[in-house]
């Protein structure tokens, strides 16, 4: 990671854990930073039903913030089981997270309603990470660059404020399989550039996560790649200490 940017450490909790877990984890992350703030910005992203709690968990500890996992681009309205970003801002986050890989499969989500999510986000004051991330056929038949110039054009050409990305190669979401430093440098190298084509000062400061399988073992030689900034981290971010080792991990 370049020593411009501050790395970024992201907990997706997806369909995990209940009140009481949530609670005791807070109190762990407490612990692990007291007397030494984290060396990274660190973001949960708990389902709704414990958005509350987390916000109140880290209420007052520094560098440590809370998103949605998901948002409905209206403000409000009849949409049964939706969250607005008024609403998740009413529960403490700052955060959401637009376009992870689960929701464009199991919801059917496009890229032009993924834009439209982060544009409502950034328009009621949350930042949106967005997710990006090609399949495994997609990556076979050399379709990666293609696939990620898609989903990355159509979601931040009009979003102006503060956003930033997760490449997440969806053969490597909770599958054990991580992409190589260097298959992730490459692939983050080609978002920065891409990005660049739109907004040079944008591009040099956006955040790229690396997100996919990433663990205690493996954080801190993804970190050590330039254009890696972070991580999303799904499976190993359900255990307070396991996820506190990946905070740690290349000071991230
Ligand atoms: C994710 O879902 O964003 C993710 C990266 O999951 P995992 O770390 O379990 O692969």
């Amino acid at each position: 990671m370049s020593s411009d940017r501050r790395p970024i450490a992201a907990a997706n909790w997806k369909m995990n854990l209940l009140r009481r877990d949530a609670a005791d984890y807070c109190r762990a992350l407490r612990s692990g930073f007291v007397g030494r703030r984290p060396a990274a910005e660190v973001l949960l992203f708990p389902p709704a039903t414990l958005l509350t709690t987390v916000a109140g968990g880290i209420d007052g500890l520094a560098d440590v913030a809370c998103g949605g996992q998901d948002l409905h681009p209206e403000a409000g309205g009849a949409h049964t089981g939706d969250l607005s970003a008024p609403q998740l801002a009413d529960a403490g986050c700052t955060w959401v997270l637009c376009g992870h890989s689960e929701r464009r499969q199991d919801h059917g989500e496009s890229d032009e309603l993924v834009a439209r999510k982060a544009l409502a986000a950034v328009g009621h004051g949350l930042t949106p990470l967005i997710c990006v991330g090609e399949t495994a056929d997609e990556r076979r038949a050399g379709r990666t660059f293609e696939v990620l110039g898609r989903q990355l054009a159509a979601a931040v050409s009009a979003l102006e404020g503060r956003f930033e990305l997760a490449y997440e190669p969806v053969w490597a979401i909770g599958t054990g399989k991580t992409a190589s430093p260097q298959q992730a440098q490459d692939v983050h190298a080609h978002i920065r550039g891409k990005l660049a084509g739109l907004d040079e000062a944008v591009a040099a400061k956006v955040q790229i996560l690396y997100g996919g399988s990433v663990k205690g073992s493996n954080a801190a030689e993804l970190l050590a790649m330039e254009d890696i900034d972070g991580g999303l981290i799904g499976g190993a971010s359900l255990d307070a200490n396991d996820f506190l080792a990946i905070c740690r991990a290349g000071n991230a």
